[in-house]
């Protein structure tokens, strides 16, 4: 309870009135245009599909408060740290979290191994309690705003959530599943800089109605060669389970959120190449990646 108490207190508190136009030097750079049926914009892939744009009113004082969704594997990770640097808003992941307090050898270490590694969700108390404190650590250095990843992941994480910030926006990024699984198999990670790699090379046929789908491994540099490590949950058994997991409690929170209008589904056409500028115009914020 106390946990939920700081996550509240965090939502609540002054940190909510950083100006929008910290984000860069000139606010009106964040073009968040008043487009009546965004759906229609020629533009755009006929698969994506999106929520009214944030109005600069409903913002006020405060940046983005954004989340992502999407399966193991899909990029959640990917596309919110290029945002997060793009708009100036922390980028913070649950999972990374988790990977943090695994690393820490706290006192949750074995029982939360035991749970990630089996493809499980942690329980919603300790996934609150680890976001609260990251929060609380924001909210001392004057973070406004934030692009949450992986969470929520259950409805009741959603209705916690929804009880103590007004979100913008739910990103719903999505990817055929034969891709999430090769995606989730091909990372890697640089153990000494920390960098994200692929070392996948999808090229899916279309088939029966299904687009196909062509994503270039992102390979790493040469002096991160020796250091690639793989996360001890991408292996083929417990990323099938994470997948059953995310459509048996995740896919509510999709719900969740569609039945508010605040989400935003954008299928992936493709490799980061494609993909960026496309989500880019989806969020209305393709004007601040030239400048
Ligand atoms: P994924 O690639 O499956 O999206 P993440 O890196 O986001 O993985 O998370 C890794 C693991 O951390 C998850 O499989 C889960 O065990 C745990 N985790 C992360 N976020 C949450 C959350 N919101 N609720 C419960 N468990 C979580």
């Amino acid at each position: 309870m106390a946990a939920l108490n700081r996550v509240i207190r965090a939502a609540y508190s002054p940190f909510t009135i950083r100006r929008l136009s910290d984000l860069v030097s000139d606010p009106a750079a964040i073009r968040i245009k008043s487009n009546p049926n965004p759906n229609t914009d020629p533009n755009l892939s006929p698969c994506t599909r999106m929520a009214p744009p944030v109005s600069r009113e409903k913002l006020g004082t405060r940046s983005v408060q954004w989340v992502f969704l999407g399966c193991p594997g899909v990029g959640k990770g990917t596309y919110a740290s290029r945002l997060s640097n793009l708009l100036g808003v922390p980028h913070i992941s649950t999972g990374d979290l988790v990977r943090d307090e695994l690393a820490s050898s706290g006192s949750l270490t074995k029982k939360l191994a035991e749970i990630v590694n089996n493809g499980q969700l942690v329980s919603d108390e300790i996934i609150i309690d680890l976001l609260s404190k990251r929060l609380e650590k924001g909210q001392t250095k004057g973070e406004t705003g934030f692009i949450l990843d992986g969470f929520p992941r259950t409805i009741r994480q959603a209705e916690i959530l929804e009880g103590v910030t007004d979100l913008d926006l739910v990103i719903n990024l999505k990817l055929r599943e034969d891709a999430l699984l090769a995606k989730c198999l091909g990372r890697r990670i640089c153990s000494q800089c920390g960098g994200n790699f692929n070392l996948a090379a999808i090229d899916f046929k279309g088939e029966n109605g299904r687009p196909g789908i062509c994503m270039p491994p992102l390979l790493p540099p040469p002096q991160c060669n020796s250091k690639l490590i793989t996360r001890p949950d991408d292996t083929e058994e417990v990323v099938k389970e994470r997948l059953r997991v995310y459509h048996r409690l995740c896919e509510p929170v999709e719900e969740f959120y569609r039945a508010r209008g605040k989400l935003l589904e954008f299928d992936l056409p493709g490799g980061i190449p494609e993909s960026w500028p496309k989500l880019l115009r989806a969020l209305h914020v393709e004007d601040l990646e030239n400048k």
